[in-house]
């Protein structure tokens, strides 16, 4: 599943041993493996071979320029949603027919400038929004390549906010409104919309939810072609879950298994985006425990990690597995909350847990945070972000450093009237 293991006592991710790496960089880090990575990359590319689909990595969960390096030179397109994501891919040198772009909000200058760059395909998500990219090619005197996200009303049973395939939520169209943009299709003279997408959420344990909403589309598409109307994608999205605690996510294989004798049966060349499943278990986030405070009621592991790197926890309520950089036996097991230094109570990595109670100083690894990770961190309490480390057998580079706190004033003025 991973790279990161116990040798003896003593942590290690591939073959570097975590602790060296604390001593250099001090905490809290990020740390990835870059053979955990591109396995579980490899291991879509290998399921779906018999289709060679174009598999687009979901920037969002992490964007860090390295690893999309690592992973386009490997052979992945990229799925993203904003002119910074597309900077980014740009500047990795994924080219731009490998290049799908979704959010319900695209602006008009995200949108020329996808354009210009020559993306694969938008992700249309409404139909002013379809208005839009039609009258940002007429200008820019260019025929765009759009699939239509469908919104297929399917319960992907995940976290409430990571549901995006029912019709209350923001994202994609019903059937209807789909339909009705196909027949007036003519009206949108600078479009080719040749393509379907549905994501119906992330963290999806159960391949169900994946069949339903992908049955549910392929009948809309056979009946497109009913009508006469012929299509060139299908873009089926991410949301592949992966282990944090005790899941039992359907494995590539399994997925594939389902899926690919109706994804054959369309003829369309099939796009994935998978993000979480790529990156999520080949991160960690290392922390050093700062203080252990006894309250009447409970104790508290403090740490130098807070919500801010990463904020999973406090806002899905998600689960990441912690585990000492060197393994203590003869410490007692206690329940424990595992706290962040932040002004919130909402600031935690872990309630309750029973573990091997800690000494001050201690290093601790938490685990599965390469998705969603970095990717959504801050500097609120005007916390400097982390530095992201990446190893490679028993070698690691710092892929991006921690910020100063000159960073953390960067861009900022005092106005004349308050001088
Ligand atoms: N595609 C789209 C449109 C998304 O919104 C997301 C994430 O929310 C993804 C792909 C990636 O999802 P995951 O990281 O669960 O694979």
């Amino acid at each position: 599943m991973h790279d990161f293991k116990y040798i003896g006592n003593r942590f290690y991710c591939e073959s570097l041993n975590v602790e060296s790496v604390a001593r250099k960089v001090g905490t809290p880090f990020y740390l990835y493996s870059h053979k955990t990575l591109l396995d579980h990359f490899r291991k879509i590319q290998r399921a779906f071979k018999d289709i060679d689909p174009l598999i687009c990595f979901s920037m969002k969960a992490n964007s860090s320029l390295a690893l999309v390096r690592a992973l386009v030179n490997a052979g992945a397109g990229l799925d993203i949603v904003s002119g910074g994501e597309l900077f980014k891919a740009l500047k990795v040198g994924c080219p731009g027919n490998r290049i799908v772009y979704a959010s319900v909000g695209k602006t008009e200058e995200e949108i020329l400038e996808a354009i210009k760059k020559g993306i694969l395909f938008f992700n249309v998500e409404s139909l002013p929004e379809l208005d839009l990219i039609n009258e940002a090619s007429h200008r820019l005197n260019k025929v765009t390549q759009v699939a239509i996200r469908i919104n297929p009303d399917v319960e992907p049973g995940t976290h409430q906010y990571i549901t995006t395939g029912k019709l209350t939520n923001k994202f994609g169209m019903d059937f209807l409104t789909a339909r009705k943009i196909f027949e007036q299709r003519s009206r949108f003279g600078n479009l080719n919309i040749n393509g379907i997408h549905m994501h119906i959420g992330s963290q999806i344990i159960d391949g169900a939810p994946f069949l339903d909403a992908i049955r549910r589309v392929i009948r809309f598409i056979d009946n497109l072609r009913f009508l006469g109307i012929r299509l060139e994608y299908l873009n089926i999205g991410g949301g592949l879950g992966i282990i944090y605690k005790d899941e039992k996510p359907q494995t590539a294989d399994q997925f594939a298994q389902a899926v690919l004798p109706l994804l054959k049966k369309t003829g369309l060349k099939i796009i994935l985006e998978p993000g979480r499943f790529i990156v999520g278990n080949a991160g960690i986030l290392v922390t050093k425990v700062l203080y252990i405070k006894k309250s009447v009621e409970k104790t508290f592991v403090i740490v130098d990690a807070g919500m801010n790197d990463l904020i999973r926890p406090s806002l899905y309520q998600a689960y990441h597995e912690i585990l000492p950089l060197n393994k203590y036996s003869s410490r007692p097991i206690k329940a424990v909350d595992v706290v962040g230094p932040i002004c919130e109570s909402g600031d935690f990595f872990a309630k309750n847990r029973k573990m091997c109670l800690p000494n001050e100083g201690d290093l601790l690894a938490i685990m599965s945070a390469g998705a969603y990770g970095f990717s959504m961190s801050s500097n609120y309490n005007s916390r400097k972000r982390t530095c992201e480390i990446l190893a490679k057998g028993s070698k690691f580079a710092v892929i991006r450093k921690r910020q100063s706190y000159q960073d953390l004033v960067e861009g900022e003025t005092i106005p004349n009237f308050i001088k």
